[in-house]
């Protein structure tokens, strides 16, 4: 039987698992799916700016194993292309894995702010992240009075570090109260001379609206320095006294795109052609995070966001297993893009196309962001049946209601 294995458990990895076991499905033939993934969970990145729960994450297995996908856990530890192997840790021992076809999914790293004290900071971009720093959070506010206690640097006005700066007094507000909430001093510091430095001209008056009215202080064209367990030192040598220090910048193809000798672009992922293959790496293929890809004819590539790597994954998923049932390939083409985002109490903001116009801000854009991170996000739930139908790739998912 011919076998695929697919590299990472996030988004990209899932949909390219369920989407070939639905190809393999409905061609009426076997074929080897096989998942490999650090953890048996998909971690919702999208959400991790949010108060840490275990709703954060879902399980992995209930989705896989019902359509006939093989979970294995472990630790990914080198792709050799040119023997069509993989190396992988699983519980203390090693195992190799074959393939006929290869979907790397690993995703994306945050990358350690170049600076002495480095490790001082907390960063969300990982359920293990996010729990360290829910858990840092809680601490300092059992002890407000502390010097930096209340004081919470956040580094990188890009989506990521607004949705979490936006939220922050919420967040205390829950944990703590309205008072402690009140006092907070919530800095966010961006090297580039505007927030939202990726975003583009047209949202920038409702961000810099949105942080003035949750009380963010908007430090513009000013890196840090130096952390330590005290606070941030900035360029030109003002000190800021913190006990919590968030990184939400700086984000870089998994180093595991590396094993392939392949072309790569300035954030390290994969250049892949039309169908998602790598050029170079014959039976490879690679989506989400990890891939550079080809969305339109205007000259857009996928951004590393759950909206391109979702359909990315499809597609993969899609043409991987129909190399292998001899079916057609299918171009990867994602034309439509728009942008939703949470600004804490002071709503959300939804744009449309590549220049981002701003098409709606307010509750009702707050509860359609609730609703893309709470539910559209998701693994499929339900049946055997219900999950290969949301696998198609033509389908969508979740069905509108
Ligand atoms: C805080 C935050 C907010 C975000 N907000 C948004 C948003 O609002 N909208 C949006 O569209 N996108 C958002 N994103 C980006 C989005 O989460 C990513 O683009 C998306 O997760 C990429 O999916 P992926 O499948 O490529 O990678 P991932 O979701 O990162 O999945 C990669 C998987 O590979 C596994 N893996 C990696 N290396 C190994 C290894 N060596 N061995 C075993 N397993 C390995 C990982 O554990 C993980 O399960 C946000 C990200 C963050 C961090």
């Amino acid at each position: 039987m011919s076998k695929l294995l697919i590299l990472g458990g996030g988004f990209a990895g899932m949909w390219a698992a369920l989407t070939a076991a639905r190809e393999a499905h409905v061609a009426g033939k076997s074929l080897d799916v096989t998942l490999v993934s650090r953890d048996e969970y998909l971690t919702v990145r999208p959400r991790l700016y949010e108060p840490f729960e275990d709703g954060l994450r879902a399980p992995l297995r209930p989705v896989l194993e019902p359509v006939g996908v093989r979970f294995v856990p472990g630790e990914i530890g080198n792709v050799d292309a040119a023997a069509r192997r993989v190396r992988v840790a699983t519980g203390g021992s090693e195992t190799t894995f074959d393939y006929d076809r290869l979907v790397l999914a690993t995703g994306s790293v945050q990358r350690a702010l170049p600076i002495p004290g480095a490790e001082f900071a907390y960063d969300i971009d990982t359920f293990a992240g996010a729990g360290r720093f829910d858990a840092r959070l809680r601490d300092v506010l059992r002890e407000p009075e502390r010097t930096g206690a209340l004081t919470f640097v956040i580094v990188g006005a890009g989506f990521t570090g607004i949705e979490l700066a936006t939220d922050m007094r919420r967040r205390i507000r829950v944990l703590a109260d309205a008072a402690l909430a009140g006092r907070a001093r919530i800095v966010l510091v961006e090297r580039n001379t505007m927030v939202g430095p990726d975003l583009g001209s047209k949202p920038r008056p409702i961000l810099e609206a949105a942080l003035r009215d949750v009380r963010v202080e908007v430090r513009l064209g000013v890196s840090l320095t130096a952390i330590d367990a005290e606070g941030v030192t900035l360029g030109g040598g003002e000190r800021i006294a913190s006990r919590t220090v968030i990184v939400a910048a700086g984000l870089a193809a998994n180093p595991l795109t590396a094993d392939l000798s392949a072309e790569r672009d300035a954030l390290g992922r994969v250049v892949v052609d039309d169908y998602l293959r790598v050029p170079t790496a014959p039976g490879v293929f690679a989506a989400g995070d990890s891939a550079h890809a080809k969305v339109d004819e205007e000259g857009h590539s996928a951004l590393m966001s759950c909206q391109h790597a979702c359909p990315m994954g499809k597609h993969a998923g899609y043409n991987a297993s129909r190399e292998l049932l001899g079916l057609e390939p299918r171009v990867y083409r994602q034309p439509m893009y728009v942008t939703c985002l949470d600004l804490g109490d002071a709503g959300a903001m939804l744009t449309s196309g590549w220049d981002r116009e701003v098409q709606q801000t307010g509750e009702e854009t707050k509860a359609l962001k609730r609703t893309i991170n709470t539910q559209w996000i998701y693994p499929p739930k339900g049946t055997r049946e219900d999950i290969l139908a949301a696998s198609d790739i033509d389908g969508v998912w979740p069905p509108p209601t």
